[in-house]
């Protein structure tokens, strides 16, 4: 069955995908052809890899999965999403748990509120919901963390509550399907998109629905060069009736911020130093190397947040060493180990990383940093492996015990 085309507009328009002839929905309300649905349910639930949060219907699973999900790759996550449930199988467990345990089970996974607020939420659906994940979409927004995004994947994939996870693979996938050359971000369109997605999910499981959405736009729907030949949508796609596809949503320059890190490896007797705290508004309560960051310009006392007369561009193998010092940690710094590559969203992150030495006329003596500075602790490499690392002190640690440190690491 070919849906009914309306002619492209810039404005939002064409939003009318398959016309009041391809649905039961009262008339003026925008929908998607229900053959297209049909088609895509079937493609998902033929293509759709096994993934093991596919193969429960426990919430506190699925919750699980969709926060671990969250701007983290699937092969990454299949590392650690079993092993986090066989550490913590409840979400009694969990709450019950320290949060140190469940940084260092999280560690490696990056986003390190995530934890912080699965642990949050945990308490709170064990104090106020008898430890059950509640089933409501109210409910569910109402606890810690949890976004619209999350709730709507968590409630309709768990319980069947017809809400749309609404994200960039979704509204790219939706703005293709109906032709939508205006940026899906705006509120006339989003509202939109919302209509077409409730009339879908008024007829379809919304779980299945929205994982189906979430798939295509992962595997086949892609933002750039989509496999339309292989998509079970092609014969109702609009953008790909017009050849437009690669056009829609018009595109914003992504700003991807390159930043330099210079952290000292400082060994006494086999053991590290490692500090936690230093940098609480990026990484904290993670152990992490003493780093000095562009980002943070400044090297004054115990505060690199702070600095007076420093700037990113003086940020350099000396100005460590004058951080490190303000930390009140004399030390001799050697040559440069190496380089640690790792990446977030939108930043690119070098670190320099530099060998030191305790300054022998000041060991023993400088151990004491002045209250208010990190959290700070001497390890052994397998001591601080089961910490809760930064990505970038577990990825120095680990070319450390392979000896690798001066081969430059691959970023994720
Ligand atoms: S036909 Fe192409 S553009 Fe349209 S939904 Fe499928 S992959 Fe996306």
């Amino acid at each position: 069955m070919e849906m009914a085309r309306t002619a492209p507009s810039n404005n939002g328009q064409a939003l009318a995908v398959g016309g009041a002839a391809a649905s039961t929905e009262p008339a003026g309300q925008p929908t998607l052809p229900a053959d297209l649905v049909e088609e895509m349910l079937s493609w998902y639930a033929g293509m759709s890899r096994d993934l093991p949060w596919r193969r429960t219907r426990d919430p506190y699973a699925i919750l699980v999965s969709e926060i671990m999900l969250q701007q983290t790759r699937v092969e990454t996550v299949l590392g650690r999403y079993e092993s986090f449930l066989e550490r913590f199988p409840t979400i009694a467990e969990l709450a019950a748990a320290p949060l140190d345990d469940v940084l260092a089970e999280w560690s490696g996974l990056g986003y390190y509120r995530r934890p912080r607020h699965l642990h949050a939420l945990a308490n709170a659906v064990v104090d106020h919901h008898g430890g059950e994940i509640p089933d409501t979409l109210e409910e569910l927004l109402a606890l810690p963390g949890l976004g619209p995004y999350t709730a709507a994947a968590v409630g309709s994939i768990a319980f069947g509550i017809p809400a749309l996870s609404i994200d960039g693979n979704v509204r790219r996938i939706m703005c293709r399907l109906a032709g939508i050359e205006d940026d899906p971000k705006r509120a006339p369109v989003r509202r939109r998109l919302e209509a077409i997605a409730a009339a879908a999910m008024r007829r379809h499981p919304p779980g299945e629905v929205n994982q189906a959405i979430m798939e295509l736009g992962a595997r086949v729907c892609t933002p750039r060069s989509p496999s339309c030949d292989e998509c079970p949508c092609s014969s109702y796609c609009e953008a790909h009736a017009l050849g437009i596809e690669e056009l829609i949503p018009p595109s914003s320059r992504r700003y991807v911020k390159a930043v330099t890190e210079y952290a000292a490896v400082i060994e006494d007797d086999g053991r590290f130093l490692l500090l936690r705290g230093q940098r609480p508004s990026l990484v904290a309560d993670m152990w992490e190397f003493p780093t000095l960051d562009s980002r943070l310009g400044g090297t004054s006392s115990g505060n690199p947040a702070g600095g007076q007369g420093s700037n990113r561009s003086r940020s350099s193998k000396t100005d460590l060493g004058r951080y490190l010092r303000d930390l009140g940690w004399r030390v001799r710094l050697g040559p440069k180990l190496g380089e640690i590559r790792h990446g977030m969203t939108n930043r690119r992150i070098s670190c320099q990383v530099y060998e030191a030495k305790l300054a022998s006329d000041t060991r023993g003596v400088c151990r004491e940093p002045d209250p208010g500075t990190p959290e700070s602790g001497w390890f052994t490499v397998e001591e601080a492996i089961a910490l809760p690392l930064a990505a970038s002190a577990r990825k120095t640690l680990t070319a450390l015990l392979h000896a690798d440190l001066t081969a430059p690491q691959t970023p994720r």
